[in-house]
């Protein structure tokens, strides 16, 4: 599987564009937002001859799904997503307004819900669908196996964790995810997340604050 990050937005947002030897291609979380980012986005897909077949979230907040609108349009692609967090995508406007940013046309609510779908497919390329809820409720992660790549959204980055203060947000919930959902994969694992630079679950057992107090039994993320 091919992997390139484009950094788009305000917010500093990670758009992964993904594809195989079919040159099917996958948007993940695309927050191209501006006429200049749709047209870098645009360009990447052309001069890398990509055919593009779906357009897949991570989880509904406003920075993650700016471009989803343009790609689906443009490309005639299905956007995916988890309808647990439709209710952000309605709430769009406002979120938006609260960081300074403007908010173009949005889709009301997913033509796929991920709660209902095991995987993700392009080309000869499945990306598992992983629920990890916690920043927002219809959290997922995505897992290619055959290269041990997994997108975390907003649930883990580099040494820290997302938000859990927002709407639906729930720390006890994002700290369940990680520990019991994405840890398991494998210390080995490439973990490309939807902010920040790409880190391995290796590195965030030894090195991540968040992991390391609960796995020091210093916090007690059970809430029990
Ligand atoms: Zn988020």
């Amino acid at each position: 599987m091919n992997i390139a990050c484009l950094q788009f937005n305000p917010i500093q947002e990670n758009t992964y564009v993904v594809w195989d030897d079919t040159a099917e291609c996958a948007v993940i979380d695309a927050g191209n937002a501006s006429e200049r980012e749709n047209a870098a986005l645009e360009r990447f897909i052309a001069e890398h001859g990509l055919n593009p077949v779906l357009a897949v979230n991570t989880h509904g907040h406003f920075d993650h799904a700016l471009g989803v609108e343009f790609v689906r349009r443009r490309y005639g692609v299905p956007f995916a997503m988890s309808s647990k967090d439709s209710f952000l995508l309605e709430n769009a406007a406002v979120s938006g307004s609260l960081f300074g940013v403007k908010i173009g046309p949005m889709p009301s609510a997913p033509d796929i819900d991920l709660e209902r779908t095991p995987e993700v497919r392009f080309g000869r390329t499945a990306l598992r669908v992983i629920p990890t809820p916690g920043h927002t409720p219809g959290h997922v992660s995505l897992y290619e196996p055959e290269s041990k790549t997994l997108f975390t959204g907003d649930t883990l980055f580099r040494e820290s964790i997302g938000r859990t203060d927002l709407p639906g947000g729930d720390y006890s919930w994002i700290m369940r995810s990680i520990l019991e959902k994405l840890l398991p994969l494998g210390d080995e694992v490439r973990v490309c997340p939807g902010h920040g630079p790409e880190t391995t679950l290796g590195h965030e057992t030894l090195y991540n604050p968040f992991v390391v107090e609960v796995l020091n039994d210093e916090v007690n993320y059970r809430n029990d």
